[in-house]
């Protein structure tokens, strides 16, 4: 029999433990030990088993619960464990202090929102997919231990992502397994009635859709998740919330309708209900969520008085616009006339035409939508995540800004950090120093205790690969009496690898770039590798393929049949289901963490720097964040083929460094033991890694960057833009139109460079620059105008460049000096850009008239 409905009845918990609700719907405990350890102590079997306090509370025997409840010790943990919280809940951290030190004039929001369409915090809250939203995890559980006042926001997916498993012949399978929300760490938002909150969009045909919001709590930040299975909608719009990154495109486009713009007002409506500060500041987290921008365009213009151009000046100020992505097929985009079926009859946002919404999102191709080009238009500022990332992305994007060098187009690069609590094995925690939440939290990597020997950490190394090989027999065993194996032959799985074993990881989804089977390009080095007599490695590979990508499953299938094999199915196993629960075994207990992307198709890359965080040794292609961190003693680079254009000769090429690599230098290095047998060179490589990457690849860092970078420049100049009636909003698009008519006229007349104290030009002189422009409608302080210096090679193009203001003085002659910076061949030019205090930077408007 199938149930009809399912719901979750919960434990009456005796009062005396009433404190144990707040530690278990709380998602801190997924990071702080202690408040694991209080639930472990009601029943260590049972919590080894579900490791979820709040399922533990409906699942805990009662008995068992009137006799807590009735133990002083345990009582006083617990009081202890509710006390620990509300310090940390309310307690000023980073945020706070550095606020107390602002300097005139710096603006820290009182609020930011952070839209992702996913958030992996926990397995307890299955609600991503992978990076991005593991990503997203980490962000909002790093503000929290800042003190940032973030509020994440995005839709609950009922199926989440999908659970893999595999078929005997190696083929993936998907369940999605259906969540039920009032069984997990989540909270129904009410009304001061007690009624559900539900906001409503519009759908096309003059119906709405609605979504119920659930709050879960990060520590400090509140995450707000939209729900679309509610009674009130029609049957397809409760499905609008079914799946992540499931359905055809009108699927996603209503996901992401809901995401932005319904989010947009759980946002609004969560502020106005628990008098949490409005935001000021709103962070796209890749494109998904961008008609966000789009919803408050519609608020500022229902307020009254401004022009849409006034309302997008005031919008952009505020926002900030992360792209995730390298490649242009991976940027979502829409058919223009599905974008016109849910905007065109102004139901969704009154007061916004739908030409203006398509003129946001359009790009080359007249047919489609583009989601990062309108987050772009939609952002006054925007970035990569990685420096690599921020240099293809300027490139990618740099149609946007005619005319500038790739160099300038404003878009910038905050590296990914991952959450240190959350990944850093609590062993590796308490044996370097400081407290299980705290380790390298304070972006300090001295914070390691200095008496920690070569033989305690490599003993600690040792017990962690030792739990991943349990682990790895646990799950090999599982998923092969799931594929149809009986216990019976099964023996084997027992022997799967050895905790002495070099132990190489290679973990993630599975689209083409990452090139799940490099490995396997010449099997039978491969199989070298894995049988060495001596130095033998041992591989676990894990990853799943998206449902619809048949290649992907494809890619699967072929490491699957090659670790079939009873030659070497004890050397190199495939574990299905990745995701965070088994993600951390593998980061705590491999000592190599392999990653073969297709340079620079890795926008950043995280598994790897919450390895790093263990003591685990990156071995990886130099793309993503390996390219700006690799410093040549922290793990290897596996050099690239760049240029190579035959794809199949550069994983030849790829493949055999690899190979290289590890067989000449990796398991060398691993193997070579002093009198002790500890490894000493290996272990000096883990403390440089854990010493000075350790610190760098913290989320603590990211979001610090974020605050500094982002967050609190787009406060100022949000504040500017909307203080005395939208003054600033106003200026700027007034600026703007004027620009927009003046700029085709606009014109360098002349310029002239002449050496001042020598006849001829030597490098250090100072060189005089005039130039005279005309100005069209423009003041003179209505433009900044540049002289660029640098070298010329053949085709005249300027490279390393020096850029000086020039002054103004009168009828539109404009004068600087400068030194000239180089010997040999040298040119200048002029250049005029737009200039407006509200402006961040002066690409921002993509114009520029050069001489
Ligand atoms: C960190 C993480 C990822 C992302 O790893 P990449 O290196 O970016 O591929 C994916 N899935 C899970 C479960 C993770 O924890």
């Amino acid at each position: 029999m199938k149930a009809v409905r399912r719901f979750t009845v919960h434990a009456r918990v005796p009062d005396e433990l009433s404190g144990l609700a707040e530690l278990a719907t709380n998602l801190r405990w997924t990071w702080h030990p202690p408040t694991r350890d209080l639930f472990a102590s009601m029943d260590d079997a049972l919590f080894r088993r579900i490791r979820d306090p709040l399922r533990m509370l409906a699942e805990v025997p009662a008995s068992r619960l009137d006799e807590l409840a009735r133990d002083p010790e345990f009582l006083d943990r617990t009081r202890k464990a509710s006390e620990d919280l509300q310090r940390y809940l309310t307690e000023p951290r980073w945020y706070q202090r550095r606020m107390e030190q602002a300097e005139d004039g710096e603006r820290f929001p009182r609020a930011i929102a952070y839209f992702s369409m996913e958030f992996g915090v926990h397995e307890a809250l299955p609600n991503y997919s992978g990076g991005l939203g593991v990503l997203a995890g980490d962000h909002l559980k790093a503000a929290s231990d800042l003190g940032v006042p973030v509020i994440g926001v995005g839709p609950l997916y009922r199926a989440g992502y999908f659970r893999q498993s595999l078929s005997l012949d190696g083929w993936q399978v998907e369940h999605y397994p259906v969540i039920d929300p009032s069984g997990l760490p989540l909270e129904l938002l009410t009304e001061p009635s007690g009624e559900p909150v539900y906001v409503h969009v519009a759908m096309p045909g003059g119906r709405d859709l609605l979504a119920q919001i659930w709050l879960a709590r990060v520590g400090r930040v509140p995450l707000l998740l939209l729900d679309t299975d509610v009674e009130g909608n029609d049957e397809d719009l409760r499905g609008v919330t079914d799946r992540l990154y499931g359905g055809d495109d009108d699927h996603r486009i209503r996901q992401e309708i809901l995401a932005g713009i319904g989010g947009m007002r759980a946002v609004r409506r969560y502020c106005e209900l628990t008098g949490h500060p409005q935001p000021e500041v709103f962070h796209t987290n890749e494109g998904h969520a961008g008609f966000l921008g789009l919803e408050r365009v519609r608020e500022v213009l229902a307020e009254g008085e401004l022009t849409f151009e006034e309302a997008l000046s005031a919008v952009r100020a505020g926002t900030v616009f992360t792209t995730h992505t390298p490649v242009p097929a991976g940027i979502d985009r829409f058919g223009v006339d599905l974008v016109r079926h849910y905007f065109g009859d102004g139901r969704l946002l009154p007061g916004v035409d739908v030409e203006r919404v398509l003129a946001l999102g359009s790009e080359d191709n007249p047919e489609r939508f583009n989601m990062a080009h309108m987050g772009l238009r939609l952002a006054q500022r925007a970035n990569g995540v990685s420096a690599l990332h921020g240099k293809v992305s300027r490139r990618m994007f740099s149609r946007l800004w005619p005319g500038f060098d790739i160099e300038e187009v404003p878009i910038s690069s905050v590296t990914n950090g991952v959450h240190g609590p959350t990944w850093v094995a609590r062993e590796m925690s308490a044996l370097l120093g400081g407290s299980d939440e705290e380790w390298g939290h304070d972006g300090n990597g001295s914070g390691i205790d200095p008496n920690v020997t070569d033989e305690q950490l490599w003993a600690l190394r040792r017990e962690l690969r030792g739990n991943l090989v349990a682990e790895v027999r646990r799950r090999a065993r599982e998923a092969w009496l799931q594929r149809g194996a009986s216990a019976l032959e099964l023996g084997w799985t027992e022997r799967i690898f050895d905790p002495d074993v070099l132990t190489v990881g290679f973990a993630r989804r599975v689209p083409t770039y990452k090139r799940l089977t490099l490995m396997l390009r010449d099997p039978e080095r491969l199989r070298a590798l894995l049988l060495d007599d001596e130095r033998p490695i041992q591989i676990v590979v894990a990853g799943k393929s998206h449902p619809a990508d048949e290649g992907g499953k494809a890619l699967i299938q072929q490491i699957v049949r090659f670790v079939d094999d009873p030659a070497v199915r004890e050397h190199i196993v495939f574990l299905p289901d990745y995701d965070m629960s088994m993600a951390r075994y593998l980061y705590r207990g491999c000592d190599v963490w392999l990653n073969n992307p297709t340079r620079p198709l890795e926008a950043c890359g995280t598994s790897g720097m919450k390895a790093a965080l263990n003591g685990c040794l990156n071995l990886s292609i130099r793309d993503g964040w390996w390219d700006e961190y690799y410093d040549g003693s922290n793990g290897w680079a596996i050099p690239t083929a760049d240029g190579v254009t035959d794809p199949l000769l550069r994983d030849d090429l790829e493949a055999a460094a690899l190979y290289d690599l590890l067989g000449q230098q990796v398991a060398p290095l691993f193997y070579d033991r002093d009198e002790n047998g500890v490894p000493r060179g290996w272990l000096s490589m883990i403390w440089h890694t854990l010493r000075t990457l350790g610190p760098r690849v913290q989320a603590s860092r990211m979001v610090r960057e974020y605050v500094e970078s982002f967050y609190r420049p787009a406060a100022t100049t949000v504040a500017a833009a909307v203080a005395d009636d939208y003054a600033g909003a106003r200026s700027l698009a007034a600026y703007r139109a004027r620009v927009d008519a003046c700029w085709p006229l606009l014109r360098v007349v002349s310029t002239e460079l002449s050496v001042e104290d020598s006849d001829v030009p030597v490098v250090g002189a100072r060189a005089r620059i005039t130039a005279r422009v005309e100005l069209a409608e423009l003041d003179e302080d209505d433009v900044e105008v540049q002289a660029v210096v640098g070298r010329v090679g053949d085709t005249d193009d300027l490279s390393d460049v020096v850029t000086a203001t020039m002054a103004p003085c009168g009828r539109g002659e404009f004068v600087t000096s400068l030194r000239l910076p180089f010997a040999g061949s040298l040119g200048y030019t002029v250049r005029v850009l737009p200039k407006h205090p509200l402006l961040a930077t002066p690409a921002e408007l993509g114009r520029v008239v050069l001489a």
